[in-house]
């Protein structure tokens, strides 16, 4: 696989086979933004997925100082997806105590869903870069692929050593028919925004109106989230 291709023009099922795939788009939805949806949107359609399922990290185990606790990163995730056909929202890792591991979703998943689903974990490629420092990140693809995509200026070539060896292991043109164990690239329209960017702007008294979903900006406001000294609702 070259690291900057993606073959979502070559995606297909192979022969006949109706495996369901169900994409899982993990993050701190700090708050959830168009960059988010777009990713799902493409990831849903490039990787042809029957649905692609949010999943709002509770306890991030990776960043800290979230003004903003899951409930309400939870509820405008709700309200981002609403009822958007082939899109769903699984609040687990809300509900789990302890810090926020994908590998525990994953196995929490597998074991509810069986072993014929293919499992495909959405990642942008900040994400992808990071994968070594991920909870028992090498048994991820035990239970699930992983598809990445470009975003913004982390690129998905020259990655650290052990994420290079895993891509030489498991690096494939397309999702095979299989439940879990390859790792591809998928392409979308580069959407530049960020939670953290947002962030800085809500508190200044910005209402960057077109990175967030109406019904999100209507919560933010309504609950005075990121203000300088607002607490969570
Ligand atoms: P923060 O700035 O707070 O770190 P974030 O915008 O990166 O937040 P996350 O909730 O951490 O949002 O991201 C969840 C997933 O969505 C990650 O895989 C991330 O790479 C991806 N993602 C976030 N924003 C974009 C974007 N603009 N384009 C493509 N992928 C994105």
């Amino acid at each position: 696989m070259s690291p900057e291709s993606t073959r979502p023009g070559n995606e297909h099922r192979a022969g006949s086979t109706t495996r369901r795939r169900i994409g899982l788009l993990g993050g701190t939805f700090d708050p959830i933004h168009v960059g988010h949806l777009a990713l799902a949107r493409a990831a849903r359609e490039a990787l042809r997925l029957d649905e692609l399922r949010f999943v709002p990290t509770g306890q991030s185990w990776q960043k800290h100082g979230s003004e903003v606790d899951a409930a309400a990163r939870l509820d405008m995730v709700r309200l981002a997806v609403g009822s958007t056909p082939g899109f769903a929202v699984d609040d687990r890792e809300v509900r789990r105590a302890g810090p926020s591991y994908t590998i525990d979703t994953l196995i929490e998943l597998r074991a509810e869903l069986g072993p014929e689903p293919a499992l495909v974990l959405v990642l942008g490629s900040d994400q992808l870069r990071n994968l070594a420092t991920w909870h028992r990140y090498r048994e991820l693809l035990l239970h699930a692929h992983i598809a990445a995509t470009r975003r913004g200026t982390h690129p998905l070539a020259d990655l650290d050593p052990p994420v290079e060896a895993l891509l030489a292991a498991h690096g494939r043109d397309a999702l095979p028919d299989a439940p879990s164990g390859a790792i591809v690239y998928f392409t979308m329209p580069p959407v530049p925004v960020s939670g953290t960017a947002l962030r800085e702007r809500l508190a200044r008294g910005e209402r960057p109106a077109e990175l967030l979903p109406p019904a999100v900006l209507d919560y933010i406001e309504r609950h005075r989230l990121y203000r300088a000294g607002a607490a969570s609702p």
